[in-house]
């Protein structure tokens, strides 16, 4: 199968990749082309995932294109853009076609869930990675940025944490779980469902925010330096599933949720007069500090006393 046929049979005829709202021309031409509201702005985000760094080899394909997908739409979700399509650059070292089926179907499930469309991409042959770029829609001058956070502001998730970052033990077969624990933490790693909802109810609310891909601590970090104040995290608020303490111990459960990464949950600061409203909405939020004067990171316990930080997250290059 060359190239052409390639691109026709497993991504240009996929569920996600047939025309919508705000895309006037997808897959086929030399360019795509979205068509925004007036008023509005593009939000654009890419993501490389490269085999034997930030996946297995033998990754089970399926999972994969869910997972790359959901990975790259967290970056709208964390900017409150609703997404509209994106791109693939695929680089294969073969193309194999029971590969490519399960590859394009999980790509495909995750496009669903998140209604953002295929509109182009790249195929090339070398060693296996993925290019993602999303592209998104929002008010002008609505985004969540790093840089809001302001003292006084409430620090906020957007649910349990350290799920994914306690799963990798399984899926990297160093370690085995009874059942109903290995599905849940593995569902959480191989299907992050970005919370894109959460993203849109926080524009106009939430002063910073971003999607927490390094680790709670790391990320953090992020916005206390884009914003120049300190984030305060009260220990004990971080909050951990049954699931992760039951694997992992609750020292473990901790670091995971504080060190680990690939949560794809939100972390977002927020002024005081939104908080009810946001819970009595229903939204899965948890308190777990506050912004202050300063700069970094401060973990405190419960009486406030600070406590040393574990390792920070993952770096390349680090
Ligand atoms: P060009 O040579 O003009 O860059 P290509 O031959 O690379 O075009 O691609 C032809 C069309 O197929 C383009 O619309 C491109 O966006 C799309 N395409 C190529 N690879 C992929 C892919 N992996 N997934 C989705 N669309 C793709
Ligand atoms: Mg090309």
């Amino acid at each position: 199968m060359g190239e052409f046929e390639l691109i026709r049979h497993y991504f240009a005829a996929a569920p996600c990749a047939q025309a919508g709202e705000g895309v006037a021309l997808g897959i086929g031409d030399d360019c795509a082309l979205l068509q925004l509201p007036v008023g509005e702005q593009l939000a654009i985000s890419t993501d490389t995932l490269v085999a034997g760094v930030h996946f297995p080899d033998a990754a089970d394909p399926f999972l994969l294109g869910q997972r790359a997908l959901a990975v790259s739409v967290s970056d709208l979700a964390a900017m409150g853009a609703t997404p509209l399509g994106f791109t693939l650059a695929l680089t294969l070292p073969q193309a194999e076609a029971h590969w490519l089926q399960a590859f394009a179907r999980g790509l495909d499930h995750m496009a669903q869930h998140c209604a953002i469309r295929l509109i182009g991409g790249d195929t090339t042959r070398g060693p296996l990675s993925l290019t993602l770029t999303v592209f998104g829609r929002l008010p002008a001058g609505m985004a969540l940025t790093r840089h809001g956070a302001r003292v006084g502001d409430l620090l906020c998730v957007g649910g349990e944490l350290g799920d994914a970052a306690g799963a990798l033990p399984l899926v990297l077969q160093q370690r085995h779980a009874e059942p109903a624990i290995a599905e849940a933490l593995l569902a959480r790693y191989w299907s992050p469902l970005p919370q894109i909802e959460l993203g849109v109810a926080l524009r106009g609310k939430a002063s910073a925010a971003l999607d927490i891909s390094d680790g709670l601590l790391a990320d953090c970090g992020h916005i206390a330096r884009a914003s120049s104040v300190q984030l305060i995290i009260e220990q004990t608020q971080v909050p951990v599933s049954s699931a992760l303490r039951a694997f992992a111990g609750e020292a473990g459960a901790l670091q995971c949720a504080l060190s680990g990464g690939d949560d794809y949950r939100l972390a977002f600061t927020l002024p005081p007069q939104y908080l009810d409203d946001l819970l009595q909405a229903g939204w899965p939020l948890r308190v777990i500090g506050r912004v202050a004067v300063g700069q970094g990171v401060l973990l405190v316990d419960e009486q406030g006393r600070p406590v040393a930080l574990p390792q920070h997250g993952y770096q390349h290059f680090g």
